[in-house]
C-alpha cells in the first residue's frame, strides 16, 4: 500500500517514500506555552496524530519518530509573566501540562520527543554560528539576523511568494540594523529582567524560527520525511525554518514533505474573543463535551479544508458516537479486539492524503451492519477511545440496558392491566418517568421496547427500579 500525501512544497500529491522505512521521521510545530490551547490549536494535533497512527500501522510502531516541540521562551510568555507577577518557569510548566492533558483528552498520542526550546539553546547558538560562518547571517547591535538576500532565489518557494512581493505586502518589522526589511531575527539581546543565555553576541535569547530548525536537526537529522503544522505557519515561520536549515546544512534536504492543515472557524466565523466564539479545549470538556466528540467533529472534515465548528455538528457527533457505543456494547467481542486489524477501507481512506471524512463514513457503515468488533477496532485505531475507555462505556450501556429490561416488562404488565380497567394513569406516569431519564419508549400492540438515549440518567433510572 502506498500512502499518498499532498506536499505543499511541490503543490502536488506524492507517493510517500520514507528516507529510511526503519525510522520514518516527522516534525510538527508545537504550542507556545502561555495559555490554554484553543480549538484551532488542537486541529493540527489531532490531524497529525492520525497521520502518526497511520505511519505506525504501516511501518511498525517502533519505526516512526514523531517530534513536536514546546516553545517555552517567547515574548508572549514574558508578557504573561510580567502581567500576572508569576515566574516564567511556573507558567510554562503549568501550561505544558494543561496542553498534554487537554490533547490527551482528545485521544492524541504523545509524540516520541517533546523538546522544549530552552533545553536546546547550545544547538541554536551553534546553528547561528554556522549561518554566520557561511555568510547567511550577520550580527547587528546585539542581534543576529538571517540575511534573506543570501538565499533570495529560494526564499518564499514554500508559500509561493517572491521576496519583492513579500516586502511590498508584508507587515515586516522595520529596524535600522536590518540589511533587508525581510531579514529575520535569529538571536536578540535580553535585558536583565528577561530570560537570557550567554552567547558570542552577548546575553540574549533565540528568535522563534531557529528553535524548530535546531531541534529538528538534533532529533531527526538534516533530512527527514514530514514537516507539519497549520497553514498559518507557512509564512514566515516555515519559510524561515527552511532558509535556516538548508543554509546551515546544505547537504541535507531538511523536510521532504510539507503538510499544512487549514484553519478552523466557529459557526462560519473566525474564532475571536471579541465575537464571543472563542473556545479552549478545556472550556468544551468542562461543558461536558467529551474529547471523542470533539475529535469526531474535527475528523469529519478533511484537513486541507477549512473546518467549521458548529453546535449542530457537535450535537450530531455526540449522538453518532453514542450509536457506535450501542453497537459495540451489543455486538463486540472484546477478547478479539486485542488481535484485530483496522478495516482496510479505513486504512485506504487515510492513505489517500488522510481522508478522515471517508474513514469516519466507514465507521457508520460498520455501525449500520452491526459489526461491533470491527467497529471497536477501528474506533481504537482512529483514537476515539482507548481500550479501557471503550470497554467502560460499553459496560455502562449494558448496565443501563439490564436496568431497563425489567422496566419494559413492568410497563408491559401495567399496560395489560390498564387495557382491562381502562385506567391508563399508571402507564402514562411510568412513561413520563422513563422519558425524564432519557429512555425512549416504543409501544406496539404486543411489545414494549425501551431504549436508552445518549444522555440516559442512571440515577433516575435507579429510582424507578
Ligand atoms: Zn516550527
Amino acid at each position: 500500500m502506498t500512502i499518498k500525501l499532498y506536499n505543499t512544497k511541490t503543490r502536488s500529491r506524492v507517493d510517500f517514500a520514507p528516507i529510511d522505512p526503519d525510522n520514518v521521521r516527522m516534525y510538527v510545530c508545537g504550542p507556545t506555552v502561555y495559555d490554554r490551547a484553543h480549538l484551532g490549536n488542537a486541529r493540527p494535533v489531532v490531524v497529525f496524530d492520525v497521520l502518526y497512527r497511520l505511519l505506525r500501522h504501516t511501518y511498525g510502531a517502533d519505526h516512526v519518530t514523531y517530534v513536536r516541540n514546546f516553545t517555552d521562551v517567547d515574548d508572549k510568555i514574558n508578557a504573561r509573566a510580567a502581567q500576572s507577577g508569576r515566574a516564567i518557569g511556573e507558567i510554562t510548566a503549568e501550561t505544558t501540562q494543561w496542553f498534554l492533558d487537554d490533547m490527551g483528552a482528545l485521544g492524541a498520542l504523545e509524540p516520541n520527543h517533546m523538546p522544549r526550546a530552552t533545553q536546546y539553546i547550545p544547538q541554536m547558538v551553534a546553528m547561528i554560528e554556522e549561518l554566520i560562518a557561511k555568510g547567511h547571517a550577520y550580527e547587528a547591535e546585539g542581534h543576529v539576523l538571517f540575511a534573506v538576500d543570501s538565499w533570495r532565489e529560494h526564499y518564499g518557494a514554500l508559500s509561493g511568494r517572491s521576496v519583492d512581493d513579500m516586502i511590498a505586502g508584508a507587515r515586516v518589522e522595520v529596524a535600522p540594523y536590518k540589511r533587508n526589511p525581510m531579514d529575520f531575527v535569529l538571536w536578540k539581546p535580553s535585558s536583565d529582567d528577561l530570560p537570557g543565555w550567554e552567547s558570542p553576541w552577548g546575553r540574549g535569547r533565540p528568535g522563534w524560527h531557529i528553535e524548530c530548525s535546531a531541534m529538528s536537526h538534533e532529533l531527526l537529522g538534516e533530512s527527514f520525511d514530514i514537516h507539519g503544522g497549520g497553514n498559518d505557519l507557512m509564512f514566515p515561520h516555515h519559510e524561515n525554518e527552511i532558509a535556516q536549515s538548508c543554509c546551515a546544512h546544505p547537504t541535507g534536504d531538511f523536510a521532504r514533505v510539507w503538510m499544512h492543515n487549514e484553519m478552523l472557524q466557529v459557526e462560519g466565523k473566525k474564532m475571536s474573543k471579541s465575537l464571543g466564539n472563542f473556545f479552549t479545549i478545556r472550556d468544551l470538556l468542562d461543558q461536558g463535551i467529551p474529547g471523542e466528540v470533539i475529535r469526531f467533529v474535527f475528523l469529519s472534515t478533511h484537513y486541507r479544508k477549512p473546518m467549521d465548528w458548529t453546535a449542530e455538528k457537535e450535537v450530531e457527533a455526540e449522538s453518532t458516537i453514542f450509536g457506535f457505543i450501542q453497537i459495540v456494547a451489543d455486538f463486540c467481542d472484546f477478547k478479539s479486539v486485542d488481535f484485530c486489524k483496522p478495516s482496510q477501507k479505513v486504512i485506504d481512506a487515510l492513505a489517500n492524503d488522510l481522508n478522515t471524512h471517508v474513514a469516519v463514513e466507514q465507521l457508520k457503515r460498520l455501525r449500520d451492519s452491526s459489526k461491533g468488533t470491527q467497529l471497536a477496532c477501528d474506533l481504537l485505531f482512529l483514537g476515539f477511545f482507548d481500550r479501557e475507555g471503550l470497554q467502560r462505556r460499553s459496560s455502562e450501556y449494558q448496565e443501563v440496558c439490564a436496568l431497563v429490561s425489567p422496566l419494559a416488562d413492568r410497563l408491559q404488565e401495567l399496560r395489560r392491566e390498564a387495557k382491562e380497567t381502562k385506567d391508563f394513569t399508571q402507564v402514562d406516569r411510568m412513561k413520563t418517568e422513563l422519558l425524564a431519564a432519557n429512555i425512549s419508549v416504543m409501544m406496539s400492540n404486543d411489545k414494549v421496547v425501551l431504549r436508552p438515549e445518549k444522555d440516559f440518567d442512571l440515577a433516575k433510572l435507579e429510582a424507578l427500579k
